[in-house]
């Protein structure tokens, strides 16, 4: 598509690794559908190039919003601003003039071609020497790393595009590419960086939250949902389950010190049940290695006993203080510090470090945590964003 000499456009580019092979196509549809979706309501036409995407920002478009707004989508390695010419070396030339004289002399800067389209009478390498020489004529040094200032010059078929400052983008694949992932969500700090990990790499979000409170009022889960959709910018979608805990409660009464690992056991049995119902077959949760006596390395093994499907524990290496630091970045930090009635709070105050396994089959078929697990998946709410 031709694209008016001079004008503006964000030009986007897709991480590296995953285009190559057989399922390039369904990755770059899955990043167009979700950078749409992401920019809903913003006056700009979405045009795909052969190696990247470019938003053609209409007279009511803010640039600043668009950028602010692909910052968050993940399968975007960076993007910029940039302009429009001829794909000919000597308009690409006064182009990248214009930007070479604007810096100032001494600065450093990376001068770097790429052609989506080779049928043109010149290459890459004469692009880049033509505006080294360019750039030396006006005093300025040429690098490739540790540079003051950038010029990349992309050509198509009918255009000739100049930028200068990239800026990094989310990185990761696109969220959904990866399928569905369930993802266990307490109203802690921990639980929302999991999420945000699983979309970063392609998984798009089933949550799965258990509450304490007799129906599944939506008043009582505000804070759950708010925590959701303030990473709706990340996962641009998502279905929640919210599943009370009652029937377990009721049930496991007389757990003594093994409920706490008991009740996540319960969780991953309900998961695995919402992951067969959803088609999705990987759990994420939030744990990370020895911050409550539940997440020791005896009791994650316990809870995990016959559960038929991945749990991911992205965080499980992590300190608090960084889990804190990607929180407070990601945006949830100041929702998950908010009060709230968590089920486990009501739980056992003095739980065991080190639940035996057999001891956690034992209970649970005694208790047929299974059935349970069903029945109160039968009374949860479903919400879907
Ligand atoms: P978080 O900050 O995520 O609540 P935490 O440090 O409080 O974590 P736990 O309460 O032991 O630790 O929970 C560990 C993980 O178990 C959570 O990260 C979450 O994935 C899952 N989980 C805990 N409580 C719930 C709940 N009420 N509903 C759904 N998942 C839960
Ligand atoms: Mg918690």
């Amino acid at each position: 598509m031709r694209i008016e000499n001079g004008e503006a456009v964000v030009s986007v580019r897709f991480g590296e690794l995953w285009l190559r092979g057989r399922n390039r196509g369904r990755y770059v549809n899955m990043l167009l559908l979700n950078i749409a979706q992401r920019l809903h309501g913003e006056d700009v036409e979405i045009i795909k190039e052969h190696d990247r995407v470019l938003l053609r920002p209409g007279r009511r478009a803010s640039i600043n919003e668009i950028n602010a707004r692909l910052s968050t989508v993940f399968g975007i390695s960076r993007f910029e601003t940039a302009y429009a010419t001829e794909p000919d070396l000597a308009s690409i030339k006064k182009l990248a003039t214009g930007i070479i004289s604007k810096l100032d002399k001494g600065t450093a800067v990376r001068i770097r071609s790429h052609r989506s389209y080779k049928q043109l009478g010149f290459d890459s390498m004469d692009v880049v020497e033509r505006l080294a020489r360019a750039a030396r004529s006006r005093g300025l040094k040429l690098a490739s790393r540790d540079f003051g200032g950038e010029i990349n010059v992309n050509i198509t078929r009918d255009n000739a595009f100049v930028s200068t400052n990239s800026t990094k983008g989310a990185g990761g694949l696109p969220v959904g590419s990866g399928g569905k992932a369930i993802i266990l969500l307490s109203g802690g700090i921990d639980s929302p960086v999991a999420a945000w990990y699983a979309m970063k790499r392609g998984m798009s979000p089933v949550y799965v939250h258990f509450h304490g409170f007799p129906n599944n009022d939506a008043a009582e889960l505000k804070k759950i949902t708010d925590i959701a959709d303030s990473l709706l910018r990340f996962s641009l979608r998502y279905r929640m389950y919210t599943v009370p805990a009652s029937l377990f409660q009721l049930a496991a009464l007389n757990a003594g010190r093994s409920e706490t690992v008991l009740l996540k056991h319960f969780m991953l049995l309900a998961a695995e049940r919402i992951a067969g119902l959803e088609g999705a077959s990987m759990v994420y949760t939030g744990d990370c290695l020895g911050q409550v006596s539940s997440q020791t390395p005896q009791n994650l093994f316990a809870e995990s006993q016959g559960i038929r499907c991945t749990i991911a524990r992205p965080l499980i290496g992590f300190d608090k203080e960084e889990i804190i630091g990607i929180a407070r970045r990601i945006g949830t930090y100041e929702l998950s510090v908010l009060p709230y009635m968590d089920v486990c709070s009501i739980n056992s105050r003095n739980p065991s470090t080190a639940v035996r396994s057999e001891v956690v089959r034992a209970l649970a078929k005694e208790k047929k945590l299974r059935g349970i697990a069903a029945k109160s998946i039968r009374s949860a709410k479903i919400i879907e964003k």
